[in-house]
């Protein structure tokens, strides 16, 4: 497996991958770690995630500059993305508890019922390359502390990521064999997923590898969770702040390259507001500062790399020849490296690539719409139900909007994002199952219902 660097096409480092017997081991090692760590007090697994933490604290620097050599993004955003790998350790070594306590219920006289949670076993996360370190504490922070132990099969292009958050757990302290890596590809996943000892799946990426795991899981009947693709729509109504909404649309766009399943993707513009949008819009798009990633003033890094870049133009294509309009950017950058320009589109005929596709990069594809009725039934038309965005100042009238959009979480006057306390997921091709706060912790447990006459 090779590491290279999107902003310069170096070759950073090799890996070798694990082979049969590797993987092997690495079953075995997980099924006996987790004999002993199912048995270990909550309290010490909160304990232990609580050193995650401080590892993740203590090394932010150096995991962040790992993050940006490997997949480019903007080194600013990945120090962020490691604070909130610290909060999320600590959000679970806080909570863990209190989240896991049993559930009473009406009981017949003289009985005691209640639901304990015990832990599965071995999980398998099939994890992305976008935010390497986050997607991957976002399943491991609950699920370890429940009781579970982690088997990461990560993107193949972030294998210095992989073995770093081996490490992270190591030097915390953890047990063996409670957090490993798989360095294998992804026509290994099938043989992992099959094997007995692995009890249940979580696989974040994209619908294509979302389904494959699901029909491998769904054959030998294992629990998966699975965070998948989306086409965010961002609302922009009549009545809405638009310094504030401009700019959380540019950000929404644009953060992480534009690589981000929840950035927001299709623009909703009311025609009351539309042409002031989108001249504000298209100013701060190109005041975005595009390049080296390991500059602090960076906004916008490479693409992850050329071949995905290439995608993303191609879709750009065939929507302008489908009738979009280019009003910035629209073509790779002529310099060494993967960088696509902040493109907005308008004019989007319904069904081309930007607007009936993921975009994977940071490419608005902006529309003018009459009025609210019209705004829902648009955001609507996707087959993506992961996040929203929708701005009004009227909390009511965003409240009322909110039940009306098919997507697992609507954010008004906010875009869309996770947060360790707030249940995170999709319906639709976005996927299945949730994420984060009391109901994440819950989806690797065994329910178990304890009568006691
Ligand atoms: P991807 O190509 O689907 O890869 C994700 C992971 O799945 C990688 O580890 C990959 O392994 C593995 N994989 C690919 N095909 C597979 C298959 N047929 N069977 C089993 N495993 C397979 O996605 P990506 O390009 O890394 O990430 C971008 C996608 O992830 C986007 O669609 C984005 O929206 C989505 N995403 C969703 C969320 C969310 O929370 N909903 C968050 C972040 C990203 P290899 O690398 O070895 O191929």
């Amino acid at each position: 497996m090779d590491a290279v660097n999107p902003a310069t096409g170096e070759q950073l480092a090799e890996y070798t991958e694990d082979d049969d017997a590797d993987v092997e081991a690495t079953l075995e090692t997980a099924v006996d770690a987790f004999e002993t760590w199912r048995d270990r007090p909550l309290r010490e697994r909160e304990d232990l995630l609580a050193s995650a933490g401080d590892v993740l604290r203590e090394n932010k620097r150096r995991y962040a500059e790992l993050m940006t050599e490997e997949m480019g993004k903007p080194i600013s955003q990945a120090v962020a993305e490691v604070e909130k790998c610290v909060w999320a350790c600590d959000h679970y070594a806080e909570h863990a508890s209190a989240y896991l306590e049993a559930d009473h219920h009406p009981s017949p006289p003289g009985t005691s019922v209640k639901t304990v949670h015990d832990p599965l076993g071995p999980v398998l996360a099939v994890m992305p390359w976008n935010f390497p370190f986050w997607q991957v504490i976002r399943f491991a922070a609950p699920y370890l502390t429940a009781g579970n132990v982690g088997l990461l099969k990560h993107a193949s292009n972030v294998p210095g990521c992989a073995m770093a958050l081996e490490e992270v757990f190591r030097e915390a302290g953890y047990p063996e064999g409670v957090f490993q890596t798989l360095l294998v590809g992804s026509s290994k996943v099938e043989d992992v997923l099959t094997d007995d000892r692995v009890r249940a799946a979580t696989l974040t990426g994209s619908g294509p590898a979302g389904r494959a795991v699901a029909e491998t899981a769904g054959k030998h009947l294992k629990k998966t969770v699975l965070e998948l693709g989306g086409s965010d729509p961002f609302v922009v109504l009549d009545d809405a702040d638009l310094d504030r909404a401009v700019e959380t649309g540019v950000q929404a766009r644009t953060q992480n390259g534009g690589q981000s399943c929840i950035a927001a993707k299709r623009f909703i513009v009311h025609e009351a507001v539309y042409d002031e949008f989108v001249d504000r819009f298209v100013d701060e798009f190109e005041s975005l500062t595009v390049g080296d990633p390991m500059d602090e003033a960076t906004d916008v890094g490479p693409q992850v790399d050329p071949d995905l870049m290439a995608q993303l133009h191609d879709q750009v294509e065939a929507s302008v020849e489908a009738g979009a309009t280019v009003l910035t950017g629209g073509d790779p950058l002529d310099r060494e490296g993967a960088f696509y320009p902040p493109t907005v589109l308008t004019d989007v005929p319904e069904g081309c690539p930007a607007d009936a596709e993921e975009t994977f990069g940071p490419v608005a594809a902006v529309y003018e719409v009459a009025d609210e009725t019209e705004a829902i039934e648009l955001a609507n038309e996707t087959r993506f139900g992961l996040g929203a965005s929708l701005w009004t100042d009227d909390r009511e009238r965003g409240q009322r909007l909110a039940r009306e959009i098919d997507a697992g979480c609507v954010y008004i006057n906010e875009m869309t994002k996770s947060d360790p306390r707030v249940p995170f997921g999709g319906i639709k091709d976005s996927g299945y199952g949730r994420e984060l706060s009391e109901a994440g912790i819950k989806e690797f447990v065994n329910r178990k219902t304890v009568w006691v006459q």
